[in-house]
């Protein structure tokens, strides 16, 4: 059992009845927000949503959140301006046909076959802080490349800032999309259409069996089939080409505080657990002797919920040596909504952890 909080979202007419089987449950409970949607709208009215002509364009600032476009701007702006160490990628299209495009960082040396850490973000498309974070990321390895230039001695990185667009751009639409989580591929169940299946239950290494649903209209609803996403096929295609070089997948997410690796559809541990608890360690030894906050290490199963069919299983079955989903600290009436003020130490703290385990490889492989 964890030891955590956990948030729960209830409608106002079930309110009542929820008090009581808490009470009768002996749990401990507050009451966070009794009006959630006028705190999401607020939220909303704050946030600066004109782009500026040319946005993306020069460096992205930690002021608030990008659209999927600007951030593709911004990437390709860093290719054109840095074209002996930045290459942008489109590797394939969304169901709602938006480019996903990778950017590859180097040191510029020419050297071919370079180990690598392959980094996503946007997976789930609530979780905004996550391609913000990536974004930041970008820019270190990039914009401040005399400091980092260790990293890509002997590593390219290859970073997708934005798996699930069609996601991420609907939840800038409105209140009540806000906390959308999964892609926008309609489904159909009893006459009812859902949308979406979640990324990362999507995967085809023990697809659907514990911790994910087979009903269209569930959070974590599986897909019809492995990978029946365009979004997730993309990343397994990069992981398959990527394989062989691949030392370390890093997904983003959030929230809960969390460094997890394999497995997490068993409670079983790979054979190599030690190596991946080492990196994941070093990432949260550093973020918490720099800023206090504390990441609980372990394997997925273990510490947080078997959820078979995820990513970072896949990407350690495909012959990556360590994969590892970061599930970023929590902010915001609901965790996932971090106010555009507390974006800067989110992502600068982010980047501490990275770092740290990224060094960690560099020493170990
Ligand atoms: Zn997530």
């Amino acid at each position: 059992m964890s030891r955590k909080d956990a948030r729960v979202v209830v409608s106002p007419e079930q309110l009542s009845s929820f008090k009581s089987l808490l009470q009768e449950q002996n749990l401990i409970y507050e009451l966070l927000s009794d009006n959630l949607e006028a705190v999401l709208a607020k939220e909303f009215a704050q946030r600066s949503l004109v782009p500026l002509p040319q946005a993306g364009k020069g460096r992205l600032s930690t002021e608030r959140y990008y659209t999927h476009e600007e951030i593709m701007n911004y990437i390709a702006d860093l290719a054109a301006r840095f074209p002996k160490r930045v290459f942008v990628r489109t590797v394939g299209w969304s169901y709602e046909q938006r480019a996903l495009k990778t950017i590859t960082i180097t040191n510029g040396d020419g050297r071919a076959n370079k180990k690598v850490v392959f980094v996503d973000g946007g997976f789930h498309a609530r979780e905004w802080i996550s391609p913000a974070a990536v974004l930041y990321m970008i820019d270190q390895l990039v914009e401040h490349f005399e400091e980092n230039a260790y990293l890509l001695k002997d590593y390219d990185w290859v970073i997708q800032p934005m798996v699930n667009p069609d996601g991420y751009e609907h939840t800038q639409t409105g209140t009540t999309a806000r906390m959308f989580r999964k892609t926008r591929q309609p489904y159909r169940q009893l006459g009812l259409t859902c949308y979406g299946a979640d990324p990362n239950r999507n995967f085809d290494f023990h697809w659907n069996e514990e911790g994910a649903s087979s009903s269209p209209c569930m959070d974590t609803f599986a897909g019809p089939h492995a990978f029946s996403e365009p979004e997730t096929i993309v990343i397994r295609d990069l992981m398959h080409s990527l394989a062989d070089r691949g030392v370390m997948y890093l997904t983003i997410h959030s929230y809960g505080n969390y460094l997890l690796y394999p497995w997490g559809w068993t409670s079983d541990l790979p054979d190599t657990w030690q190596d991946l608890d080492d990196v994941a360690r070093a990432g949260g030894d550093a973020i918490e002797a720099a800023t206090g906050t504390v990441y609980e290490v372990g394997s997925s199963t273990n510490v947080l919920y078997i959820a078979a069919g995820a990513s970072d299983d896949y990407g350690f079955y495909a012959g990556f040596n360590v994969s590892i989903t970061m599930e970023l600290s929590g902010g915001g009436s609901l965790g996932f909504n971090p106010p555009e003020s507390s974006i800067e130490s989110f992502v600068s703290e982010t980047w501490i952890g990275v770092r740290a385990m990224a060094e960690k490889l560099i020493e170990k492989y």
